[in-house]
């Protein structure tokens, strides 16, 4: 245990309106920006996560008949909670990934907060088709109910806010939940946990930790859960997909991406260098929509590596001030070491040019230098997988329908961008790419009432905004049959 930390850690699972200490194997909890242990955590044990999926089984028919107010009124209590602790939860969230703690301050939890909020006011003002006579003696209505019991499972990239975006629509649907924090990053959710138990009926959240193949799999393949949201990778969206197919459960994925960034000739260069030095390296690169495939187009290529490399090579990391640093480390030492080994077989290509980075920081933490690599063609491996890390590459384009073709030729389709200064052109490319989000001389900017998730592989499902409580609740028709003639 650590004595640099002065934040309380929070270990106890919530399972049927109780903190309980997990039964199951222990997960030792590092700091990724200095590498040292911070707690251990106890996974639920298989009988505790059946606990948990009955108690939301239980808890369901009651908080499936409260109102959207009285829900929405809860939601409304857990972002004040959460915004009363946001000091703590921040520091909890920098903690246990590594990300410099005023980024958690001023990004992570006013983000995840405001996604309570708007779910409590979006529950109480859902649209849908008209109540009428649609044949002669029966008048049809149309609800929307919730399925039951939810199974969300979270990655490790921005934990409270994964929290938030499967929580919040979750609950204001009216579903009670199972949730399952990564394995690598529970502290938060778990800080939380008490302030919960104390808001929401017993069983109706419940959170309990533990490895994928142990605590995840048990709650994907149980009978009593009618839905399964996961944000993870795509291997684990296959392996959710099949273990859910044999009780017909209701998924939402929102799996990996690999965004491209469409640079044109006319594109406000000093624009594009502050956008990509930004949003294709915050969060250390850890991030789905992570601005990491350029195709420049050949008149501003050359300009935009050049200035690039340096703007990149200027990113603060790893220093003693927190104010100081604007990226963390990577989450592990597994997952440094499998972007080195992406970069290392990238350089092995004689056409791939380091601009910068491109190797481990020496010193504590899993830090990797922020790493330009031009000269990339389509087909590299570099340019189609997803590498999760600090590291960004640049493909040269001459017409702007080969940069669309490659674009396009991508397994993912989570987000894109599109740089120009004429609209006409950037409206023209934005309805050609096949993405679940396309920015115009922007990226990654994220809002709680617009739609965020993907197409091909990365998944379906949609989370934030009013389509995301769609996803979590089911139309019904009732029809009434009554007279035809009023005497
Ligand atoms: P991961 O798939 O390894 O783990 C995600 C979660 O799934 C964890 O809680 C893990 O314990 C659980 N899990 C793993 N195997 C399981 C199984 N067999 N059954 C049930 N649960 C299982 O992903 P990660 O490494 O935590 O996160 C990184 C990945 O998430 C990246 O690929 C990234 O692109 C993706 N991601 C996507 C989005 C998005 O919005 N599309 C957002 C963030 C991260």
């Amino acid at each position: 245990m650590s004595a640099a930390h002065a934040v309380p850690l929070s270990t106890a699972l919530l399972i049927d309106g109780e903190l309980v200490a997990g039964e199951g194997l222990a997960e030792v909890i590092f700091n990724p920006a200095t590498g040292e242990v911070l707690t251990q955590i106890a996974e639920a044990s298989s009988e505790q996560t059946e606990r948990a999926i009955l108690a939301a089984h239980r808890a369901f028919a009651g908080w499936a008949r409260t109102t959207p107010q009285q829900r929405s009124n809860i939601l409304l209590a857990i972002a004040d909670a959460m915004a009363t602790h946001a000091d703590t939860l921040a520091r909890l969230e920098s903690l246990n990934c590594g990300k410099p703690l005023h980024l958690a301050q001023q990004d992570d939890l006013p983000a995840a907060i405001d996604v309570f909020r708007f779910f409590a006011g979006a529950v109480r003002c859902q649209t849908g088709q008209l109540a009428g006579e649609y044949l002669p003696g029966y008048t049809s209505m149309v609800r929307r109910d919730p399925l039951g019991v939810v199974a969300s499972i979270a990655p490790w990239n921005y934990p409270i806010m994964m929290a938030a975006w499967k929580i919040a629509p979750a609950l204001a649907a009216g579903n009670t939940l199972v949730f399952k924090p990564s394995e690598h990053t529970p502290l938060s959710i778990l800080a939380l946990a008490p302030v919960l138990a104390t808001l929401l009926p017993p069983g109706v959240l419940n959170i309990v930790c533990g490895g994928g193949e142990r605590v995840g799999s048990h709650l994907v393949s149980h009978p009593k859960v009618r839905m399964v949201s996961l944000t993870g990778d795509i291997v684990t969206g296959q392996k959710i997909l099949q273990a859910a197919s044999k009780t017909v459960k209701r998924t939402h994925l929102e799996l990996g991406g690999k965004a491209p960034v469409i640079v044109c000739n006319d594109a406000d260069l000093q624009a594009v260098v502050e956008g990509v030095r930004s949003y294709g390296y915050y969060n250390a690169g850890q991030d789905c929509t992570a601005a990491c495939r350029i195709y420049a187009q050949a008149g501003i290529h050359d300009r935009l590596v050049a200035e690039l490399g340096a703007a990149v090579g200027s990113l603060r990391f790893a220093g003693k001030r927190d104010a100081d640093n604007e990226i963390g480390p990577l989450i592990s030492i597994r997952q440094r070491d499998r972007v080195a080994s992406f970069v290392e077989r990238a350089l092995s290509q004689p056409h791939i040019e380091r601009i910068t980075g491109a190797a481990v920081h020496s010193g504590p933490g899993y830090y990797y230098q922020p790493t330009l690599l031009a000269g990339c063609k389509q087909s590299d491996e570099i340019v189609q997988r997803e590498v999760f890390g600090p590291v960004v590459t640049v493909t040269r384009f001459d017409e702007l329908t080969q940069a669309v073709d490659w674009a396009n030729d991508s397994e993912y389709g989570l987000a894109s961008s599109v740089w120009t200064r004429d609209l006409d052109k950037a409206m023209q490319i934005a309805a050609r790419l096949q993405y679940g989000c396309t920015w115009i001389n922007s990226h990654f900017m994220l809002v709680s009432e617009m739609p965020h998730g993907g197409l091909k592989r990365s998944g379906y499902g949609k989370d934030l905004s009013s389509d995301s409580l769609q996803d979590y609740s089911v139309v019904r028709h009732i029809m009434a049959r009554h007279g035809e003639h009023l005497s």
